[in-house]
């Protein structure tokens, strides 16, 4: 991985240090203003699409920007989500989903995930998405990403942090998708979880 060490040289030598108040602040203090919530595919970076310096995204990535609906137990993405609106009190809350996704892909278009269990299990959290996505017939990838993003609102909002948060009018949830092939970010209308929080 030679490009890892010649990336983080470059970074100290140029990068910080024109950065380097922002970085003496956040040394002792993180306090984003913002959960985003984005899949983990690598053409989707937030802190680029979002031109945000360190300090103010924090960042949780799934395959397909999924969120389980709340259940009881302990999870990663429960976690990482009660810790940002809660600890933390994030004011804003984005799902973002986004064009020629995988995992959407796979869903849309009935691929054998034999070979991915964990995959497959996974994706089952879009159950929803596809459900609402499959009306009429075959299944478009780009509006499947789009009920996906929806389904993915309403189930945040079963966390019991996002719910509490809501009810007192402390947070608010966007849904957004990401065009790779023009960069271009589409604000999804307000479904009825994010009307919750107007
Ligand atoms: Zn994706």
């Amino acid at each position: 991985m030679p490009h890892f060490a010649e990336g983080i040289a470059r970074f100290q030598r140029e990068v910080f240090p024109a950065k380097a108040g922002l970085f003496a602040r956040l040394a002792t203090v993180h306090r984003p203003g913002t959960l985003f919530i984005g899949c983990s595919d690598a053409r989707v970076v937030p802190e680029l699409i979002t031109q945000t310096d360190p300090g103010e995204l924090f960042v949780i990535r799934t395959a397909g920007n999924l969120v389980p609906a709340h259940t009881p137990g302990a999870d990663g993405v429960t976690a990482g989500v009660e810790y940002a609106v809660t600890v933390l009190g994030v004011r804003d809350v984005v799902v973002c989903g986004h064009s020629a996704c995988g995992a959407m892909t796979a869903l849309a278009e009935g691929h054998d995930l034999g070979s991915a269990p964990a995959v497959a299990a996974w994706l089952r959290h879009a159950d929803a998405s596809l459900a609402r996505a499959a009306v009429g017939g075959t299944v478009d990838v780009a509006a499947l990403v789009r009920e996906n993003v929806a389904a993915q609102l309403a189930n945040l909002a079963t966390h019991p942090s996002v719910a509490r948060a809501l009810a007192a009018g402390e947070v608010r949830l966007h849904g957004w998708v990401f065009d790779i092939a023009d960069g271009t970010v589409e604000e999804l209308p307000a479904t009825a979880s994010t009307a919750l929080a107007a």
